[in-house]
């Protein structure tokens, strides 16, 4: 099928079903009451690693007294400390080009907004912002499309083998991220092929008529099925990573957020693997974005949904963007967010201009509310006690799927997760690094090694520190 100049084998996968059950899900919300013993029962399921249902979720976001909300929080914050760790993974979105033959109402990037000014990196400037992103310690990054005919399967793949091969100093990219289209199979099986890690793609919304209302049904992405089944369709072709995400704000955020478990539990049933990540990006102003958003989430329903989805799906990650100012973030990331992006700039070709410059909305897809550079957020991170990561170990060692990893054996996270993290801070600490930053960085080594049990195994992790600190690159436990 041809659609604005985009060839696309739209069929779905083999057994694609809607599952939202918007009837159900409106009922839920509508007739679960709070209840002080049915949600302390919850919390202690979720504590015990289990996934909850949209029955439980429900009866989570049934809870609006002060005390209630207080519990929810410590339940959520308690389940990233005792079950996850205190790990947060750092990346970098790469937008690489702005062309889109869609029009979803709230994006800069809309075919309809004029005022954009529309780039695609040259294979020289993508060169440029990776060596860019590579100097200031970066070693995960999503590359962001439109969605265009210039952005084809072939031409997504050549990005990503482009970005792997560029070197700087001693920095390299070791994980590449897609957040692009829905696909048909064999695009993605042509994207798979140059070993990405998570395939992203974000519903927007789960509630169809605000779907229609946000989307025009002229575009590809005014298909709703054609996008929820988006999923389905990599796994058909390999891809075992996928990230599932809604734009939080479009419509009652206690619908998306049984949308997105529903989503979770879908993948998990009909694939035996849940989502790698959610995301929940709230919705920031854009250039000619000028909607009326009768369901803009407040900071304190954000915080709820943050909290309620940690404990409803506790094996998968959670990626708060740089969408959210830094007094959000700092508040919301104990709740059990696993992945923020830092040193975000969103202009085409933003990593490569100097620092400080201003950001140009005309070039962005909306605007960003953190703007600290990577070396701030390194420093924040750890002031809040949290290690920051790099570590791309489990992907790397074919083991996908980590975070399921993490939960199912036992003293996972002590044995590879917490020493490969700190294997990658020093890398970052040794090469990138301020002074002050590397000092923090450090005494929270010293910190982590002081708990670590005496052993064999701390002994051998001493000396791939020293290797590191004396140069040596890539090292892991
Ligand atoms: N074009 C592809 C798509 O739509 O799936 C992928 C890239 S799109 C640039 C990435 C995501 O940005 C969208 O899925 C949407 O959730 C988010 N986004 C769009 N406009 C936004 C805005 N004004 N504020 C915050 N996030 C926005
Ligand atoms: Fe295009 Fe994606 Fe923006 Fe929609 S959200 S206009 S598809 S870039």
């Amino acid at each position: 099928m041809k659609l604005s100049g985009i060839e696309l084998n739209k069929s779905l996968s083999k057994g694609a079903v809607d599952f939202i059950d918007s009837e159900k899900l409106h009922s839920l919300i509508k007739s679960t009451k709070e209840d002080k013993g049915h949600y302390r029962e919850i919390f202690a399921k979720s504590l015990s690693k289990t996934p909850l249902t949209l029955q439980e979720t429900a009866a989570l976001l049934a809870i609006t007294s002060k005390e209630g909300l207080e519990e929810l929080y410590n339940a959520a914050r308690e389940l990233k400390k005792v079950i996850y760790g205190n790990r947060i993974v750092l990346f970098a979105p790469l937008y690489i080009g702005n062309h889109c033959v869609n029009d979803c109402a709230y994006c800069g990037f809309r075919k309809s907004s004029h005022n954009t000014v529309r780039r695609t990196l040259t294979e020289e400037q993508l060169v440029k912002e990776v060596i860019s992103l590579e100097n200031e310690g970066h070693k995960r990054l999503i590359l962001v499309f439109g969605e265009s005919p210039l952005y084809s399967p072939e031409y997504i793949a050549g990005c990503v083998s482009k970005v792997y091969s560029v070197r700087s100093g001693k920095g390299a990219i070791r994980r590449v991220n897609i957040n692009a289209a829905p696909l048909d199979v064999d695009g993605y099986k042509i994207i798979k092929a140059e070993g990405i890690g998570t395939y992203q793609i974000f519903q927007e919304t789960y509630h169809k008529e605000t779907y229609a209302k946000y989307h025009p049904a002229n575009t590809i992405k005014g298909d709703f099925m054609w996008r929820l089944d988006g999923l389905d369709r990599a796994f058909e072709a390999g891809i075992d990573d996928l990230g599932i995400g809604a734009l939080v704000g479009l419509y009652d955020w206690r619908f998306e957020t049984l949308g997105l478990v529903s989503h979770a539990i879908h993948l998990k049933e009909r694939f035996g693997v849940g989502p790698h990540t959610i995301s929940f990006p709230r919705i920031q102003p854009a250039t000619d974005m000028n909607l009326p958003l009768p369901y803009k989430t407040t900071d304190e329903e954000f915080k709820r949904l943050v909290a309620i989805l940690r404990l409803s799906v506790p094996y998968t990650g959670m990626i708060m963007t740089a969408r959210e100012s830094p007094a959000i973030r700092n508040e919301v990331i104990h709740f059990g967010v696993s992945q923020i992006d830092a040193g975000t700039r969103l202009e085409i070709g933003g990593y490569e201009k100097p620092k400080g410059s201003t950001q140009n909305l005309n070039e962005e897809q909306f605007q960003v509310g953190d703007t600290r550079n990577l070396d701030e957020a390194v420093r924040w991170l750890m002031s809040e006690d949290f290690i920051p990561s790099f570590c791309t170990s489990c992907y790397r060692a074919g083991r996908t799927g980590e975070h399921f990893m993490e939960f199912a054996i036992p003293g996972f996270i002590k044995k590879f997760c917490t020493p490969n993290a700190l294997l990658t801070l020093i890398e970052y600490l040794e090469d990138y690094a301020s002074a002050e930053t590397k000092a923090e960085g450090y005494r929270l080594i010293e910190k982590e090694l002081a708990q670590m049990e005496d052993g064999t195994f701390k002994q051998g992790l001493q000396k791939k520190i020293e290797a590191a600190k004396a140069g040596e690159r890539d090292l892991r436990v």
